[in-house]
């Protein structure tokens, strides 16, 4: 039993300097894991030192909710050990926001001599937080990020406590300021040094994305896409990443990134010349001519006043149909309901380009949209697709979304079947096309293409 502690023990240790497989998430999730686990550990520190204080002082209420909160301390650190990362930090903000709440009210009371300081960990619980909240948003997130603030506000303008305080001795108070202003000083360093390093670690990819462009580091891989006779259609090119030595860099990585810092339009453009190049390629060919290619484009390539003319001009210059390009948007770019977004789409319809809204249905869907704009198409998203199985109401959902297409004449495409079961049931609600795992998952371009035979025989 104490041998198995004691490994628990060093794995515990060595977690703090632990190496995941590199990647830029990763390396920022590290950095927020060592923060959290830093500033949770002066916490219990601090509360384990004020412990053992108070129980020789013989105050007991403090000595319990000492030991009550460095419990709930070594339990967030657990929940991060075992990579509950979210969780476990929210749990630490809840300590941090709770021990300095009630330290202020019922102990820590100022006097002419001597401020109150517990509130200074209210701030380091608000970093933590919103360091966690740019990981992963969530409203009890920023929530606890608002309180921490507002109570930091409150207890740093006033000085008001209950009639039913038991203010510490001044004697205390004149060693345990001085304690606990370090600590809650040290926490706030902490974490914002963390924050500096996530925004080099963002500075570093943004650089990278850069150099990518320039060193050829994109590719484009290929997803087929099928209609109800199992008929190959057409595929979907998608974008990847590959760094010199990170590998692929996951999708949600760093195409996110791209668009906050501006870098969508110059890699769409390039997406977009490299898929009117595979349309050349294909027209050329019997078993490829028919299949249309489906790419997708950001909201600001899309807003970019050249747009609808860099596309024409390269569908000219590729001398392609432009009915076998299909531009995939998602509803953002469909929900900036202005005129010139309307004209921009009607210039590429009636130059035969086919529009389809990515995404349908995860976003804030209106359908006054669906009615103005040329939209040849609607992709269901995969989050539907399981959901509609499992759960009536999401089933009613689907198929009204389903109905609402095809009363539209519109195609309808749904994206992520990866079972037989999935093929059969939007089938039958009515969907024309499909796209998934079930025939294959985005392959370079060659092994795209000695797929084909295979995907061919099912007609
Ligand atoms: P999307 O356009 O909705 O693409 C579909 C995503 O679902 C792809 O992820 C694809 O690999 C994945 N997928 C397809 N079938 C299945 C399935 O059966 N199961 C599961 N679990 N996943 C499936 P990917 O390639 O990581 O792309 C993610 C998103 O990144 C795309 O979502 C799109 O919004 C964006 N993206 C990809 N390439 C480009 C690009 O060239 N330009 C722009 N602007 N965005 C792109
Ligand atoms: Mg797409
Ligand atoms: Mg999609």
């Amino acid at each position: 039993m104490k041998k198995y502690f004691m490994v628990d023990l060093f794995m515990f240790a060595s977690s703090f300097f632990k190496k995941h497989k590199k990647n830029y998430r990763s390396v920022k999730d590290q950095q927020l894991t060592i923060a959290a686990k830093a500033n949770i550990f002066i916490c219990i520190i601090f509360c384990l030192f004020w412990t053992i204080y108070f129980a020789f002082a013989q105050m007991w209420l403090i000595v319990y909710m000492d030991i009550f909160f460095t419990l709930i301390s070594i339990f967030s650190l657990f929940l991060i050990y075992i990579n509950r990362i979210s969780a476990g930090i929210l749990l630490s903000q809840v300590v941090l926001l709770v021990f300095p709440v009630v330290f202020c009210l019922f102990f820590d009371i100022a006097t002419v001599d001597r401020p109150q300081v517990a509130h200074l960990f209210l701030p380091a619980g608000a970093i933590l937080g919103y360091l966690n909240y740019r990981r992963e948003p969530s409203y009890l997130q920023f929530i606890l990020i608002l309180l921490s603030i507002g109570c930091f506000i409150f207890f740093s303008g006033s000085s008001f406590n209950l009639e039913s305080a038991i203010p510490l001795s001044e004697d205390i108070r004149n060693h345990g300021g001085w304690i606990a202003t370090c600590a809650a000083t040290l926490m706030i360093c902490i974490s914002i040094y963390t924050m500096q390093l996530e925004i080099q670690i963002e500075n570093s990819m943004v650089k990278d994305l850069r150099l990518a462009l320039a060193k050829q580091q994109f590719e484009l891989f290929y997803q087929p896409q099928i209609n109800s006779s199992e008929t190959l259609i057409g595929a979907e090119a998608l974008l990847r990443w590959h760094h010199p030595t990170l590998g692929y860099v996951p999708t949600k990585d760093f195409i996110p990134a791209a668009e906050t810092f501006g870098l969508m339009p110059e890699i769409g453009e390039w997406v977009l010349a490299q898929g009117c190049k595979v349309l050349q390629d294909w027209s050329k060919k019997a078993e490829t001519k028919d299949l249309t290619l489906s790419i997708n484009i950001s909201a600001d390539h899309f807003m970019q006043a050249t747009f609808e003319q860099s596309v024409i001009g390269l569908i000219q210059q590729y001398e392609i149909n432009p009915s076998r390009l299909i531009l995939e948007i998602t509803e953002n770019i469909a929900l900036n309901n202005c005129v010139s977004m309307i004209e921009k789409m009607h210039f590429l319809s009636k130059n035969g380009i086919q529009l389809s809204l990515d995404d349908f249905g995860t976003g804030y869907s209106s359908l006054s949209y669906l009615q103005k704009m040329p939209i040849s198409q609607i992709k269901i998203d995969r989050s539907f697709v399981q959901a509609a199985l499992d759960d009536k109401r999401s089933n009613k959902l689907v198929t009204g979304i389903i109905k609402i297409g095809l009363d539209l004449n519109l195609r309808v495409l749904v994206e992520g079947i990866e079972t037989t079961e999935q093929f059969s049931a939007f089938k039958n609600n009515g969907c024309t096309e499909f796209q998934g795992y079930l025939w294959g998952v985005p392959v370079p371009l060659n092994d795209f293409l000695e797929q084909l035979p295979h995907l061919n025989s099912s007609d």
